[in-house]
């Protein structure tokens, strides 16, 4: 049996949760399909979920755990009425109205749910080398966030994986901590822009390991070093760091709404600017899903407001009208 919400919000980070503060406050009753854990890096509560001190949310001034921090945000949009259901959205259909929302087999002919207006908060994944223990020690020596975790590596020897502006920009900024910072780049020439490399060029503290890429983990419980190879002649070396950041690109989760909602070129959603309105009516994105530039937990967050307000006055409107 389809049911119909007013407000069916998709992904659970804190873009999604935000949004459900927001809507369930407003009495619109939101549903929040918060995804399905379907491995250790793939589950609800998005990218918190695999971090560990959280130091720059605002309003903790000792830290939170990225797990801890988004279980205080299902809290309290459970404390207003939002309902929160563990399942992966299979399919969309946003040329109707109301919205079709389907969970499980996406072949069924009727939806799982209707809705008046949709907020998308599926966020956005890091890629990863997708290495043995990798999963494991993130948190523990490797990040995909050098903003977040920077701090952590305080006069000590790191490294960036990649050759893009993400990693010559991680590289500079963990630079204002590490002693040293090697950029292991698996070719002899960066893809990012010439002023980025400029810079990084030089930085005294930047050193590069070109022609190299990372083909192990040491280290059990934290990072202790990585195995190399040189891409060139298959030799094998050991780099000793306590951090690795991995700055190799980032996903947009945004392949059921693909030939339904505008996309960049990247696969990130297309907002209107200063609004969270999509190129569909009565359908808001909000959080990672639509920001490449940001990507912090407090502007998803603060975009999560935005889409609840703005779907708030959308359904004001139609109900008005
Ligand atoms: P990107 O430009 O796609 O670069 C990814 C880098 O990672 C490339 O150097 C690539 O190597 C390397 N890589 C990919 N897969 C790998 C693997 N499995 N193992 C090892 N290395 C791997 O991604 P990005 O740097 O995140 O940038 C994304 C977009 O955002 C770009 O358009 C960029 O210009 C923009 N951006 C701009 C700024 C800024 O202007 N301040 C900052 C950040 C990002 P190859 O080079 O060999 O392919």
């Amino acid at each position: 049996m389809t049911e119909h919400k007013e407000v069916v919000i998709i992904g659970s980070g804190p873009a999604g949760l935000t949004a459900a503060i927001y809507t369930a406050r407003a009495n619109l009753e939101p549903l929040v399909i918060e995804g399905e854990p379907s491995s250790t890096s793939d589950q609800p509560g998005g990218q918190l979920m695999l971090t560990t001190d959280v130091e720059n949310y605002p309003g903790f001034p000792s830290g939170i755990m990225g797990p801890e921090l988004m279980s205080n945000f299902r809290a309290q949009a459970e404390r207003f009425g939002a309902e929160l259901l563990t399942k992966k959205v299979t399919r969309v259909n946003l040329h109707t109205s109301p919205f079709e929302v389907w969970v499980g087999d996406p072949s069924s002919n009727e939806p799982t749910f209707t809705a008046e207006s949709i907020i998308v908060s599926t966020g956005a994944k890091a890629l990863m080398l997708n290495l043995p223990k990798e999963i494991e020690l993130v948190g523990h020596g490797i990040s995909t966030c050098a903003t977040c975790d920077g701090f952590f590596f305080k006069d000590q020897e790191i490294a960036v994986v990649g050759g893009g502006d993400s990693a010559i920009e991680e590289a500079m900024f963990l630079s204002r901590f590490a002693s040293k910072v090697t950029i292991i780049h698996r070719r002899d020439q960066l893809r990012a822009s010439k002023i980025m490399q400029d810079r990084a060029f030089a930085n005294p503290k930047i050193k590069f390991l070109w022609n190299h890429q990372v083909t192990e983990y040491i280290g059990d419980t934290k990072l202790e070093g990585v195995k190399v190879q040189n891409v060139t002649h298959q030799t094998e070396s050991t780099l000793g760091i306590s951090g690795l950041f991995i700055a190799i690109g980032h996903t947009p989760n945004t392949s059921i709404f693909e030939g339904q909602l505008s996309l960049h070129e990247n696969g990130y959603i297309k907002t209107e600017s200063d609004s969270s309105r999509t190129n569909i009516d009565g359908v808001f994105a909000c959080g990672d899903v639509q920001d490449f530039t940001y990507r912090q937990a407090i502007t998803a967050a603060g975009s999560g407001c935005m889409a609840a307000i703005d779907a708030e006055r959308w359904l004001e409107e139609q109900h008005a009208g």
